[in-house]
C-alpha cells in the first residue's frame, strides 16, 4: 500500500471522467450526478503513478494526493 490518498472535490469536479480513463481502477463517474466516484481512497502502492498522471490531468484541479497520516488508522 502507498502511504498516499486521493482526495476530490466534488464542488469543482465536472464530471468529465478524464480522470477515470487514465486510472479507472480509482475513479469512476456518476452518470446522474456528473462527479467522480472514487472506488477505493488509498492508493495501491503499483497505482500511484497512475494516480498522480489522474490528478495532473484534471482540468478542474478537483482531485490531490494526500500523504495518509500515521499508520494502521
Ligand atoms: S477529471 Fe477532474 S473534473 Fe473530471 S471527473 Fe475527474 S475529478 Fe472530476
Amino acid at each position: 500500500m502507498s502511504a498516499m490518498k486521493v482526495v476530490a472535490n466534488l464542488e469543482i469536479c465536472q464530471g468529465h471522467a478524464r480522470c477515470a480513463q487514465i486510472c479507472p481502477e480509482l475513479f469512476t463517474t456518476d452518470v446522474e450526478q456528473g462527479k467522480v466516484v472514487l472506488r477505493q481512497v488509498q492508493i495501491p502502492a503499483d497505482l500511484e503513478e497512475q494516480a498522480r498522471l489522474a490528478v495532473a490531468n484534471c482540468p478542474e484541479g478537483a482531485l490531490r494526493l494526500a500523504r495518509n497520516s500515521g499508520s494502521g488508522s
